[in-house]
C-alpha cells in the first residue's frame, strides 16, 4: 500500500491512484450537482479593484473575448439574502461585522440567532471578507481595496481555453514559484518572513533584475533535498497549475474554424510528458478530500441560504452526502506528518505567509477570466490548508470561522480537480488508444 502522503515521490507507482479514481467515479455526480446549486454557483471577489503589488503588469493585459468575465451587474440577479443592505435588516450586534476578537466574545455571551435576528445564520449574510485571522492562508479578498467586489456566476464563466500566454503568463507562473523557496529552519532562527517582507522581497527581485527566467520544475536530486512541507507546498502548486492545464486543453479553441475542441496534442505536451504533474493533480485531490472529510461534523450544523429554502435544503443533503462518503474511506492524506519537527516552528508561519503570497501574485494575472479561476482556486487550497491544519475535527465551537467564500471556494477548488481526473482519464485512453493503433 502507497498512499499519496507528503513523502511519496513524484514517480511512486502508487495503487492509491486507482483508488482515488474510483473514490472520484463515486462522488463526482453529488460534487456536479453541488457545484451547480446556487449557494456554490455564486462567488464574490475582487476581481478588478486591486493592482499588482509586484510588477507593473500593464503590459500583459489579455484583451480577448475569451479572457473576460462576465460579472453580475444587476443587484437583482443576486440572491437577496447575499446583497449588502440585508446587513442593515439584522439585528442585534452581528450587524457591525465584529473583529475575529469581538467574534469570539460575542459568540461565548449569546446565542447566534440573537445576534443575527431570528433564523438567521452567519452563512446567510453579506460578508465583508476584510478580516484576516491568523490562522488563514489566504489573503482576505478586499484587502486594501476600494471596493467590497463583485458577484460572479461560475457557471457562466467556465474555466477554458483562453489565449493568455506569453511573458505575462509565465512571469506569473515564475513568481508563484519561487514562492517555494523556503528559508532553512532552524530552532534558533528568527521568525521567518511576514507576508510583506516575502512580498518585498519579490518585488525587489523583479524590479532589479527584471523577469527571471527561473526553471520551475523540480528535478529529482533537489527534490530529495527539500523537508516535506516544501515537497508539498512544490506539490500543490503544481498541481493547481496542471488542473488549470487540464481545463484550458480540454476546452481549447481553434481559431482557424471557430469551434472549441478537446486538444490531445495540448494534453500530451503540457501533462501526459510530464507523470510528475498528473501526480501532483492526485496528490492535491489527496488533500482537498482530506480537508472536506474533516468538515464532516462542522458542515452538520452549516445552514445553506440562497433564498430558495427547498434549493437550500437540497443542498445541505447533498454536502451531508458528500462529506459523509468522503468521512466513511479510508483517510486519504495524512497531514499530522507536517510540521511535528519541534525544532521547526518557524516553517509552519512560512509555509503559510508565502501560500499567503501566492494568493497576491494572483493580482498580477492579466487576463480576467484566468485571474478569478486562479483566484477562487487559490482560495480553495488556503481554506484546505486551514482546515488541515489549523481544524481540530473534535472540537466544536473553537475551531476558526470558516467564510461562506472559503466553502465556496473549497467545493469548487474539488469540483475543477474532480474534473481533472475524469479529463486527464479521457485524454490518456484517447493517447494510449492511438498509439495501440495499426
Ligand atoms: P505555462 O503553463 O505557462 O508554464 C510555464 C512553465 O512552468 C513551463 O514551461 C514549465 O516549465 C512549468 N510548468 C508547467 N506546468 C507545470 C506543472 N503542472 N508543474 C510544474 N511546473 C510546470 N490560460 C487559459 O487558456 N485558460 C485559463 O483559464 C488560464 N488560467 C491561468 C491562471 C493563472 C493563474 C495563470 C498564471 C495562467 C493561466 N493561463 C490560462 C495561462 C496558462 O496557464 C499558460 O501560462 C499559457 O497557456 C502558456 O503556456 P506555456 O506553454 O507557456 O506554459
Amino acid at each position: 500500500q502507497c498512499a499519496i502522503d507528503p513523502k511519496s515521490t513524484v514517480t511512486d507507482a502508487c495503487t492509491s491512484y486507482s483508488d482515488l479514481d474510483t473514490l472520484n467515479r463515486d462522488i463526482a455526480p453529488t460534487l456536479k450537482e453541488l457545484t451547480e446549486a446556487d449557494f456554490f454557483a455564486y462567488y464574490r471577489l475582487n476581481l478588478y479593484n486591486k493592482v499588482c503589488p509586484f510588477w507593473s503588469d500593464e503590459n500583459s493585459i489579455c484583451g480577448n473575448r475569451a479572457c473576460a468575465v462576465d460579472t453580475i451587474d444587476d443587484e437583482d440577479d443576486i440572491p437577496p439574502i447575499w446583497k449588502i443592505e440585508e446587513l442593515s435588516k439584522l439585528e442585534g450586534a452581528r450587524a457591525q461585522h465584529p473583529g475575529p476578537g469581538q467574534r469570539k466574545e460575542r459568540t461565548q455571551q449569546r446565542p447566534l440567532s440573537y445576534q443575527l435576528g431570528e433564523n438567521v445564520d452567519e452563512s446567510c449574510v453579506y460578508e465583508a471578507d476584510d478580516e484576516c485571522d491568523e490562522r488563514d492562508y489566504c489573503v482576505p479578498e478586499d484587502e486594501g481595496a476600494a471596493s467590497k467586489g463583485d458577484y460572479v456566476s461560475l457557471l457562466n464563466n467556465a474555466e477554458k481555453f483562453t489565449g493568455y500566454a506569453g511573458p505575462g503568463a509565465n512571469q506569473v507562473w515564475d513568481a508563484i514559484y519561487k514562492e517555494n523557496c523556503f528559508s532553512k529552519p532552524s530552532s534558533a532562527s528568527p521568525p521567518t518572513n511576514t507576508g510583506l517582507h516575502a512580498a518585498a522581497e519579490l518585488r525587489n527581485i523583479f524590479q532589479e533584475h527584471g523577469r527571471q527566467n527561473l526553471e520551475t520544475e523540480h528535478d529529482s536530486a533537489s527534490l530529495n533535498d527539500q523537508c516535506i512541507e516544501q515537497r508539498a507546498f512544490y506539490r500543490v502548486i503544481s498541481g493547481m497549475h496542471a488542473s488549470i492545464s487540464t481545463h484550458l486543453c480540454w476546452d481549447y479553441y481553434n481559431q482557424t474554424s471557430g469551434s472549441w475542441f478537446r486538444n490531445i496534442e495540448c494534453y500530451k505536451q503540457r501533462l501526459h510528458s510530464h507523470p510528475d504533474r498528473i501526480s501532483n493533480l492526485y496528490f492535491n485531490y489527496a488533500l482537498v478530500t482530506r480537508a472536506i472529510a474533516k468538515l464532516n461534523k462542522h458542515l452538520q450544523s452549516y445552514t445553506f441560504c440562497s433564498g430558495d429554502p427547498d434549493q437550500d435544503l437540497e443542498t445541505k443533503a447533498k454536502v451531508r452526502k458528500l462529506t459523509g462518503h468522503l468521512a466513511s474511506v479510508p483517510n486519504t492524506f495524512d497531514e499530522n506528518m507536517l510540521f511535528q519537527d519541534p525544532g521547526m516552528m518557524d516553517l509552519k508561519d512560512d509555509f503559510k505567509q508565502r501560500f499567503r503570497n501566492v494568493s497576491r501574485i494572483m493580482d498580477c494575472v492579466g487576463c480576467d477570466k484566468c485571474r478569478l479561476w486562479g483566484k477562487l482556486q487559490t482560495a480553495g487550497y488556503g481554506a484546505a490548508l486551514k482546515v488541515l491544519f489549523e481544524f481540530d475535527e473534535n472540537k466544536n465551537g473553537e475551531n476558526p470561522h470558516l467564510r461562506r467564500t472559503e466553502l465556496v471556494a473549497l467545493i469548487n477548488t474539488y469540483g475543477r480537480l474532480s474534473h481533472s481526473m475524469e479529463a486527464t482519464r479521457w485524454f490518456r485512453e484517447h493517447v494510449n488508444a492511438h498509439s495501440d493503433g495499426p
